[in-house]
């Protein structure tokens, strides 16, 4: 007998979003027997919420547009810090993953010849989001989801990973709870998919949902996988200000894409300063630092934000292309934005570092883990352009799921064994907050760290602020070592913040580290005293964190190669 529920696959996926679900297919029609794992119920993640589109160079609305182009893009919206492989098996097959998604029945927005409509986003030459109004990422999901059911796999739903076991240098299982009944749950598999998303619940104001704790980030440091680029953490120029109740929920830069304005308190059209060509479809950093830098600067508008304005466009418009900002503004704020402006603020968004991948395979440096979507790094660089989440996710999701599936198959025999030693650790470290007599809670330690990371690794960052914050985030690692909690393990939230504080505090720590050794300012990170490109040091090197002896390592590591005939392309050959 087992003494805790036990499940055998051969690939183990932890996440049910986009990327968990598509590498899940892939993995199955590969043969290989799926457990998909998901902490929340199936299809309640990060990519039902994508409003915006879906990034491929279909050259639909635009026929100039081509993979070289789409990479070119990338890269330099990443600004040159990108893994070229990854942009570049990006770029080329995006267009057939989505056009698979509308075999599996997704209905995209149309041209008036029926085929898939596209449409403008920041720092995109073409017009190239693949949508469904604002409401892109419920279709994808749908789609997904049901293709997913009939593969075959078997789905665990409300039941949250936490902690990786390995067979010696290989991964062997993944130890959980059922979030419902508290009781725990073992997963034993040849090979495990880390696919949770990203970080934003480190921060206040975040557009990200509960569910963006950094799991698969912590999961993948403690099984001693390399994380790069955690510096690199994505600010959204656009999100609600006013009421506070709804403060950092996302505003989609589709607004923007279908000719929203924006201005500040004096009615400048203020873009025209700091991108006089591209304006309010420059890249998501410049906008996000220009809004930034006009409120800090006294001409914000009267909750602290900038004015956006899409009501030139027309009622019947607006409510056709953007239906659920149109329902937002009027349910939350009681604002019709088909007659008045918005108002927008930065808010943490998105994750461009996380774990380090072979960009053919999704493999981490850890035999048998892989990792892809959010919580993989490597194709965005210092910066992502929207839309190219939700094809990052399509395109290796299907690789992690094909690359998993054949590590499994190599792996014939199945002998790999759970340490036992290890597992009663990973149950031990679970229960220790029903034991401790005194400690504190942990809805307080969270706050704490919210704090902490937004006034010192935030949009504007200083030597002394990181230091300041790298100090504080230790004093919370000391405080998150003694939780108590009361009551039982069911039903119990209180309980599952515990672990999900400690993969914020990982991710937090690893940000903070990244952002104080990058001595220069590029994509999302902007450092006041060192407000430039160093291309010479910084243009040349990933950022990487590794587990070292317990203790959380920091170096660098050179940026792959490119060859000649991509990097001709990346200098502008191509259009
Ligand atoms: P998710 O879709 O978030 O899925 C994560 C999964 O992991 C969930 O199932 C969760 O339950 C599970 N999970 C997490 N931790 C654990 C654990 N410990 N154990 C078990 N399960 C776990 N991108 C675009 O390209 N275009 C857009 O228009 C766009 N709009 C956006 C709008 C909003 C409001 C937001 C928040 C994001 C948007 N993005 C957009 C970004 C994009 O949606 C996400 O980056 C993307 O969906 C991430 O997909 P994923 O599969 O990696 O993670």
């Amino acid at each position: 007998m087992e003494k805790y529920e036990t499940h055998t696959h051969d690939v183990i996926v932890i996440g049910a979003g986009g990327a968990g679900l598509r590498a899940a297919i892939e993995a199955s029609a590969q043969g290989a027997s799926v457990g998909l794992v998901c902490k929340s119920l199936l299809g309640k993640a990060h990519t039902v919420m994508a409003e915006g589109g879906v990034a491929a160079a279909l050259a639909n609305v635009d026929p100039q547009d081509n993979w070289k182009v789409h990479f070119h893009d990338t890269m330099h919206g990443g600004k040159m810090l990108n893994n070229w492989r990854m942009a570049q098996l990006h770029a080329q097959e995006a267009p057939d993953r989505v056009r698979e998604l509308e075999h599996w029945g997704a209905l995209f927005d149309r041209t008036k010849d029926g085929k898939i409509m596209q449409r403008a986003f920041g720092g995109h030459t073409w017009k190239r989001l693949a949508h469904v109004g604002d409401r892109t990422g419920l279709e994808m999901i749908r789609t997904l989801q049901d293709k997913g059911i009939h593969s075959g796999m078997d789905v665990y739903m409300e039941c949250t990973i936490t902690h990786l076991l390995k067979d010696g240098e290989r991964i062997s299982g993944a130890f959980g709870y059922w979030r419902e009944s508290g009781r725990f749950v073992l997963f034993k598999t040849k090979a495990v998919i880390l696919a949770t998303g990203g970080v934003g619940k480190s921060y206040k104001v975040t557009s990200n949902s509960w569910e963006y704790t950094g799991d698969g980030q912590a999961l993948a440091y403690d099984a001693g996988a390399d994380l790069i680029d955690m510096e690199f953490i994505q600010f959204h120029p656009t999100g609600m200000v006013w009421p506070p109740s709804v403060k950092g929920i996302l505003v989609t830069e589709a607004v923007r894409g279908e000719g929203g304005t924006l201005t500040n308190r004096n009615g400048e059209r203020f873009m025209e300063k700091y991108d006089p060509q591209r304006m309010e479809l420059s890249t998501r950093d410049v906008v996000a630092r220009s809004i930034y830098t006009e409120v800090m600067e006294g001409r914000g508008s009267p909750h602290g934000g900038a004015f956006l304005d899409i009501s030139h466009r027309g009622a019947e418009y607006v409510k056709k292309k953007l239906p659920s900002m149109y329902h937002q503004f009027m349910e939350f704020a009681q604002i019709d934005i088909t007659k008045e402006p918005m108002e927008v603020f930065p808010t943490t968004h998105y994750m461009m570092g996380g774990v380090r991948v072979d960009a053919d395979t999704a493999g981490s440096t850890v035999p048998g883990l892989f990792a892809a979507g959010e919580a993989a790094a490597g194709l965005h660089g210092a910066n992502r352009l929207g839309g190219n989440s939700l094809s990052d996710l399509l395109v290796f999701g299907m690789r992690a799921g094909l690359g998993a599936a054949q590590y499994a198959n190599e792996l014939r025999d199945n002998t790999l064994k759970i340490d036992d030693v290890h597992l009663e650790k990973a149950a031990q470290e679970m229960l220790q907050p029903f034991e401790n007599a005194e400690g504190e809670n942990p809805y307080t330690v969270h706050q704490a760290l919210q704090e902490v990371m937004g006034s010192y690794v935030g949009v504007f960052r200083t030597k002394e602020k990181l230091q300041d914050g790298i100090e504080e985030i230790q004093v919370l690692k000391d405080r998150a070592s003694q939780l108590r909690i009361e009551g039982s393990r069911m039903y119990n939230p209180g309980w599952h913040l515990c672990k999900d504080l400690k993969s914020m505090l990982i991710v937090s720590e690893a940000i903070a580290k990244c952002a104080l050794q990058r001595e220069e300012s590029r994509g999302a990170h902007s450092r006041v005293d060192f407000p430039k490109y160093n291309d010479e040091k910084w243009g040349k090197v990933n950022s990487v964190i590794s587990k070292d002896n317990g203790t959380m390592k920091i170096s660098t590591s050179p940026l792959p190669q490119m060859p000649e005939e991509l990097r001709q392309i990346v200098e502008g050959g191509h259009k």
